[in-house]
């Protein structure tokens, strides 16, 4: 698939940029031509979605500076991707995490947006 021409390279070391290419297994339940999402190996609720930019940045705010049409993309990933889920009824819901930095429990350094949804959620969070 042809990245953007914006796009950052792929990092040869990075989990999620293997998993985009498709060197990984992941369960994809979502591929547009700049996002990519898959269920997260170690879910906190009944849906846990990762969705990904193609292109590799470190976090979501090296993301939204180098290329915010594609961190824009993320959210509407997320949006089809509860309704497919259905989490976006009116008495339903889901929340939207992008973890950055180590101290915001960033684990992999390579963007990404949880979906989570399906149990009642807490605040604050943890
Ligand atoms: P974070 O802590 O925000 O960086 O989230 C990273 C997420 O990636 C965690 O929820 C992990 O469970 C998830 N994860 C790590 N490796 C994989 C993998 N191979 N496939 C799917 N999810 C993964
Ligand atoms: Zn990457």
């Amino acid at each position: 698939m042809t990245l953007p021409q914006n796009s950052a390279p792929p990092d040869p070391d990075c989990l999620f940029c293997k998993i985009a290419a498709g060197d990984i297994d992941a369960t994809i339940v979502h591929e547009a031509e700049t996002t990519v999402a898959f269920r997260d190996l170690n879910p906190q609720a009944p849906t846990h979605v990762l969705v990904i930019p193609r292109s590799h940045y470190p976090n979501a705010a090296a993301l939204a500076e180098a290329d915010p049409a594609t961190a824009a993309h993320l959210f509407d990933a997320a949006r089809e991707i509860a309704a497919a889920e259905g989490l976006d009824g009116a008495d339903g819901g889901y929340r939207m995490v992008l973890n950055t930095g180590p101290a915001a429990h960033q684990t992999v350094f390579h963007a990404h947006l949880h979906v989570l949804g399906g149990r009642q959620m807490t605040w604050p969070p943890g």
